[in-house]
């Protein structure tokens, strides 16, 4: 439609002048910048000495089956109970949330299509997935890719209940997933204040930012 309207009107003639003069002044940046860096593997395999990532999930919580359509709670791999708390995740996959921030995390970094592209909730071999899967086939990307990770920080939001407990054991999992040592992962936990969908025990939350390298 905006190739019709200028064969239409005689004075777009006029009009378009100013256009030729402007590419012309661009044309110098054009040839200095470097080519399209959307093609995934071309992008990280030819880029920077470093690369960043950040990744986000939240999953609704309801009451585990068969009382509700929730799962257990799983978190970096490591299932988290506490009496009386009877709410998990709703997801295709087992839901957990850390570990599809870390995978989002991982993917970004290297400029690719996101965990929900690579493995849509809508595919039916997913169900109930564990989702160590997401995070070693990311980890496998990394690699082709020619980098290796620096480290990762990660940062769960959860009213209840508390992973404290089990921070080590999900650090030893990541550390595991992603082939470092534990002293290149970070696990913070933090509550919601009591507060919003988070606060009610109604959905949980991770952050994830990693660093890589190139091998
Ligand atoms: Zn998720």
């Amino acid at each position: 439609m905006a190739k019709s309207k200028p064969t239409r009107r005689p004075t777009t003639t006029k009009r378009a002048a100013p256009k030729p003069a402007a590419r012309s002044a661009s044309s110098p940046a054009k040839k200095s910048a470097p080519k399209a860096t959307n093609s995934c593997w071309r992008a990280a395999s030819g880029g920077p000495s470093l690369r960043i990532g950040h990744g986000w999930d939240l999953h609704r919580l309801e009451p585990i089956a068969p009382a509700g359509p929730g799962r257990p709670l799983v978190i970096g791999g490591i299932k988290l109970e506490e009496p009386g708390f009877d709410r998990g995740p709703v997801a295709r996959s087992d839901g957990d949330v850390l570990l599809h921030a870390v995978t989002d995390a991982l993917l970004g970094a290297l400029g690719m299509p996101d965990i929900g592209q690579l493995f849509p909730d809508t595919d039916e071999r997913h169900e109930g997935q564990d989702s160590r899967l997401f995070v070693t086939a990311a980890v496998e990307r990394v690699t082709r890719a020619g980098y290796r990770i620096v480290n990762l920080d990660t940062t769960v939001v959860l009213q209840r209940p508390k992973i404290g407990p089990v921070k080590e054991r999900i650090r030893m999992n990541l550390a595991k997933m992603l082939g470092v040592g534990a002293d290149r992962v970070n696990i913070k936990g933090k509550t919601h204040e009591r507060v919003d969908a988070v606060g009610e025990s109604r959905a949980v939350e991770a952050h994830a930012v990693v660093i890589m390298e190139r091998a």
